[in-house]
């Protein structure tokens, strides 16, 4: 009997829902199969694209061919494929680009057949054996070696004070997956991506099992980690957010760390957020799922809370029992009132930082803005100077002696005297890390002081060279952001000082005390971790703010409710799911007709139990020339919101050199 003929469906890497159907042409026939990454053509362009099923009875006749296919074996399995249908529909995202996202960078720009790998030589692994768990840790850990056992999804979140031996549990319930000869991926944000937690697993699990996969690796070096995860080779991938859809086989465990960290949603298309993704990923690979943090997300602890979806393990003892450290949250409206001139340093903390110092042990000194100055601006006629394209403050940088646009990045010289008026009154206000490491200097001169933020850390192996004089206490004090907010554990810092805790509370967003709230709790984390108590000197013009008052007592509980009770009144997440429309045109008035017109028709067509706030112009109003109007929708539920949207979309006319982008779950 003659086999049917078979036609392709595809899914090609632009912003589109919908497939399209390629002849299959003969020489190509016994290749075809569903997985692999095609070259097709696509209106005058040549496109690549994913084979996404094989079809008898295609919805049209005239069809194009396959120009080729690229792959010898399937990249994407049918689960990925599943998962990453599942996230074109739940982002509003095309689901050609969602399975590009989910490869790594030269595949997803076609590079074909791969390069066998380069050995590397292994260096010799910390060994780091299995400690004999708390009856806290191992009460935490039986209920995830159960669901790993049975082979059975479930999703859980352990939520333990910093030091309490999380990492601990994560890595003897992957031990418990290896023991099954499955996979298990681990998530970090970013930032914890130190070569400090790197050593951990491959300490554990040896250098072979360990795949590591981040942004800062060399492409051909990510490549090659991928691949070794395909081929079974390692069975631990620990790495950044897109490290979700790394090829893991059998996988039965996926845990993300820092589950509350905003780095795990992807800001382009197809803008997911990893935790939601590794839910569903082990749904459809019944695999289980761990989340850890000492501050979990309100939507997250709500889930665990509040809904059977998520089981809540608690880890409420330090390991050792070492004590937290003490808190004093300095009020600087009463520093100022008492004369005191200088408004980085309040008096506590200058103390505190001679004190530091004369005991020979270490502090670290954290604030959320880097540069010099944040504000430049004629005490004469009031020019502020800010960015051209994002009309936003320039940042003052004095190892560089330039003016910057945080936003945009652009760079332009500081002037000496005023670009409007040409008076001499320019002033420099607001402080930003570089200032604190020239005051620090200024009143320490026999100190060793460093800075460590993105400016500081430009050239590579920077970050890892500053850690490592820190850790050989070559440095005293540490200046940074929220780069040194994170995991790191030197035993002989005992102080931390928070520059100002207001910098995340008053920024524009309904998350901001939650923020702060976490900012806090994980700083304040850095301090005393060793034999030697450690303290935390907070400083704010807020210090009666509810986020700084429960931060000062390690109070997650308490924070929780009243955040929760706030967002609950408020109709805000976790009671409502938000959908962000934006317009983004270089032209004002076409950015602001076009949300305008926007906003008509979802009001027009949308359920009256979906709310439709705006239009108003974003948070960051214009950014790279292009003004930016936005438009929110509120409901309880997504499946409303998802339902209307198409409509919407295809009522909608887009002027001239005007784009929309849809933001499911904005942050
Ligand atoms: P977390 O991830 O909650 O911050 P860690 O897992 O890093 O906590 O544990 C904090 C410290 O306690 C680490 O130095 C770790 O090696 C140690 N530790 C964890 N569990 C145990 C245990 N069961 N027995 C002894 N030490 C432990
Ligand atoms: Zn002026
Ligand atoms: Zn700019």
């Amino acid at each position: 009997m003659k086999e049917p003929q078979l036609y392709a469906e595809v899914a090609v890497a632009l912003p589109l829902r919908n497939t399209f159907h390629y002849r299959i042409p003969k020489h190509l026939q016994e290749q075809a199969a569903v997985g692999k990454r095609v070259r097709v053509s696509f209106g005058h362009q040549h496109l690549l694209g994913t084979l996404v099923g094989m079809v008898e009875h295609p919805p049209l006749k005239q069809l194009k061919t396959i120009d080729e296919i690229l792959d010898d074996q399937p990249l994407l399995d049918l689960q990925m494929l599943e998962l990453t249908r599942w996230m074109a529909e739940i982002y509003q995202a095309g689901w050609g680009e969602t399975l590009a996202a989910a490869l790594p960078g030269p595949l997803r720009r076609g590079l074909k057949g791969m390069r066998p790998r380069e050995e590397e030589p292994l260096q010799a692994p910390t060994p780091n054996p299995p400690l004999r768990l708390t009856t806290e840790q191992q009460k935490a850990l039986e209920p995830v070696v159960e669901s790993i056992r049975d082979c059975r999804h479930a999703a859980f979140l352990l939520h333990g004070v910093t030091g309490s031996g999380k990492t601990e549990v994560y890595l003897q319930a992957i031990q418990e997956v290896l023991s099954q000869d499955r996979s298990s991926i681990m998530l970090v944000p970013e930032i914890s991506l130190t070569p400090q937690t790197i050593e951990r697993f491959q300490g554990r699990f040896g250098r072979e099992t360990v795949a590591v996969l981040h942004s800062g690796m060399l492409e051909s070096r990510r490549l090659q980690e991928w691949q070794r995860i395909r081929s079974g080779e390692a069975k631990v991938v620990v790495g950044a957010r897109s490290a979700i859809f790394a090829p893991a086989r059998n996988l039965g465990l996926i845990v993300i760390d820092e589950e509350h960290e905003p780095s795990y949603k992807q800001e382009d298309a197809p803008r997911y957020h990893a935790r939601e993704v590794a839910i569903q990923r082990g749904k459809l690979c019944g695999a289980a799922v761990l989340l850890g943090s000492a501050t979990p997300s309100l939507e997250t602890y709500y889930r665990a809370t509040s809904e059977s979806s998520i089981h809540l393990l608690r880890l409420q003892e330090r390991i050792d029992e070492v004590p937290l450290p003490k808190v004093q949250v300095v009020d600087m409206r009463q520093e100022l009132a008492a004369g005191r001139r200088s408004r980085i340093f309040s008096r506590p903390l200058e103390d505190a930082l001679a004190e530091t110092l004369k005991g020979q042990q270490q502090g670290i000194l954290f604030l959320n803005r880097r540069g010099f100055a944040t504000l430049v601006h004629c005490r004469k006629c009031g020019h502020v100077l800010r960015c051209k394209s994002c009309q936003i403050s320039l940042i003052y940088h004095m190892a560089t002696k330039s003016m910057l646009c945080h936003s945009c990045k652009v760079s332009v010289s500081a002037p000496e005297i005023c670009p409007q008026c040409r008076s001499d009154y320019v002033r420099f206000q607001g402080i930003g890390t570089e200032r604190v490491e020239s005051e620090l200097a200024r009143l320490f001169p026999k100190a060793a002081i460093e800075r460590m933020d993105t400016d500081a850390t430009k050239v590579r192996g920077s970050h890892a060279r500053i850690l490592g004089a820190f850790s050989e206490h070559k440095i005293d004090l540490l200046v940074g952001t929220q780069m040194i907010a994170k995991g790191l554990d030197f035993p002989r810092v005992t102080l931390v000082g928070v520059i100002s805790a207001d910098t995340a509370l008053n920024l524009p967003d309904f998350r901001s005390a939650e923020r702060t709230f976490n900012l806090l709790t994980q700083v304040a984390g850095r301090a005393g971790r060793g034999r030697m108590p450690g303290r935390v000197i907070v400083q704010t013009y807020t210090p009666h703010h509810y986020a700084i008052q429960a931060a000062k007592e390690h109070d997650y509980l308490s924070f929780y409710r009243q955040e929760i009770a706030i967002r609950r009144q408020l109709f805000l997440p976790p009671f409502a799911r938000l959908i962000r429309l934006m317009v983004r045109s270089p032209r004002e008035s076409r950015a602001s007709a076009a949300a305008e017109q926007l906003a008509a028709i979802c009001r027009q067509h949308l359920a009256p139990s979906i709310q439709v706030v705006g239009p108003a112009p974003a948070a960051i109003p214009r950014l790279r020339r292009q003004y930016r109007w936005q438009l929110l929708l509120k409901a309880s539920t997504l499946e409303p919101l998802q339902q209307g949207l198409p409509e919407i979309l295809q009522q909608f006319h887009r002027p001239n050199g005007c784009y929309l982008t849809v933001d499911v779950d904005p942050l």
